[in-house]
């Protein structure tokens, strides 16, 4: 079969600067990546690629002509395993630039039968547990007014940023607006293991669900001592960037937070979910601030997650694809009968 391939790079202004304890953005640059069938039939994937990992929009565009070959001369979008293999075997490394391949391909072999792509898998929409919506760091008084914001529109579990001088102040003034919420902290990376395990304790007094990624992720042994002594369970998520980082969290953490970004593909996520579930570990999957070109797909693994963090799209000023509906957190997965991932550009 010929499959027609090609790409395109689009700015996407966030509605608030984002700030974590790296850094702050105000614009998520994505790549899109669009595989025809030919009888017309288009599939959707999105890179959001993460300085973080080492991708930019330009190695991103840099190594998809050669995995967009690759899929060409697969030349089946059915064969899933085969293509995914092949880009694997291409390039070494650009998670997202092979993820959006993925999702494209998942998106066209699944609009080809007419099945949503949760349903190809075999999965239960009812069962996907509902996202987290992020509030970024910011001025504790903006903290406290995202956070209300979040509540009044029906967002039941909040992810605060934190890795400050002002950590306690945060939480204090996220709670004094959100007394029922589901609240899950996220340092990056930002604390000492010693400040992890003492932040844990007042965190859990405060009825803080999970802390994610407390300290780096060059110390392990220092992830191993907050998980030893933490009065809260543990998130992997710059720790479990593949499927081989998984067996070494398993003794270090409770949750593998994967991320399409990360895994460089869907099949490889499902892969990393049942190698994470073989370690006895929950799962969680988590997003960079990507369009629903990206998140439209990860939604439909979350049948399959213990926890969703999938709000990337939900940070952008305007997304020019619509996707799953994630109003009031809760992932609509049979909500729109739409073969593959979902998503649509708003102006088809
Ligand atoms: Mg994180």
């Amino acid at each position: 079969m010929t499959l027609e391939t090609e790409f395109e790079r689009v700015s996407l202004p966030l509605e608030n600067p984002f700030t974590i304890s790296r850094g702050t953005q105000t614009e998520a640059v994505n790549v899109v990546v669009r595989i025809s069938d030919e009888g017309g039939m288009t599939g959707v994937g999105g890179a959001a690629p993460s300085t973080h990992y080492g991708e930019t929009a330009d190695t991103v565009e840099a190594v998809l002509p050669a995995l967009l070959d690759a899929v060409e001369r697969v030349g089946d979008p059915h064969a899933l395993h085969e293509i995914e293999g092949e880009l694997a075997a291409v390039v070494n490394g650009n998670p997202a630039a092979r993820a959006a391949v993925s999702i494209a391909v998942h998106d066209l072999a699944a609009k080809r039968l007419g099945v949503p792509l949760h349903r190809l898998w075999g999965l239960d929409p009812s069962a996907a547990p509902a996202t987290s919506y992020t509030v970024g760091l910011d001025e504790t008084e903006r903290v406290r007014e995202k956070a209300a914001e979040a509540v009044e529109a029906g967002y039941p579990v909040l992810k605060i940023k934190l890795g400050t001088d002002r950590d306690r102040e945060l939480i204090d003034a996220v709670r004094e607006v959100a007394p029922d919420a589901r609240i899950r902290v996220d340092a990056n990376e930002a604390w000492t293991p010693r400040e992890a395990v003492d932040k844990s304790q007042w965190l859990a007094d405060r009825d803080v669900e999970f802390v994610e990624q407390p300290v780096s992720a060059e110390d392990p042994e220092g992830l191993r001592f907050v998980y030893e002594r933490s009065a809260l369970p543990i998130a992997a998520d710059e720790s479990c960037v593949t499927l081989s980082d998984v067996p070494a969290i398993a003794d270090r953490c409770d949750i593998a937070n994967l991320k399409l970004m990360k895994t460089g593909g869907l099949l490889e996520a499902r892969r990393m979910i049942a190698t994470a579930r073989a370690h006895g570990l929950e799962v969680m999957c988590g997003c960079m601030i990507e369009s629903n070109a990206s998140i439209a797909a990860a939604a439909q693994l979350t049948p399959l997650l213990d926890y969703a963090d999938l709000d990337g799209s939900l940070l952008l000023a305007e997304d020019p694809y619509d996707g799953v509906d994630l109003s009031g957190g809760e992932i609509g997965l049979g909500d729109r009968d739409r073969a593959g991932t979902g998503a649509r550009l708003r102006t088809e």
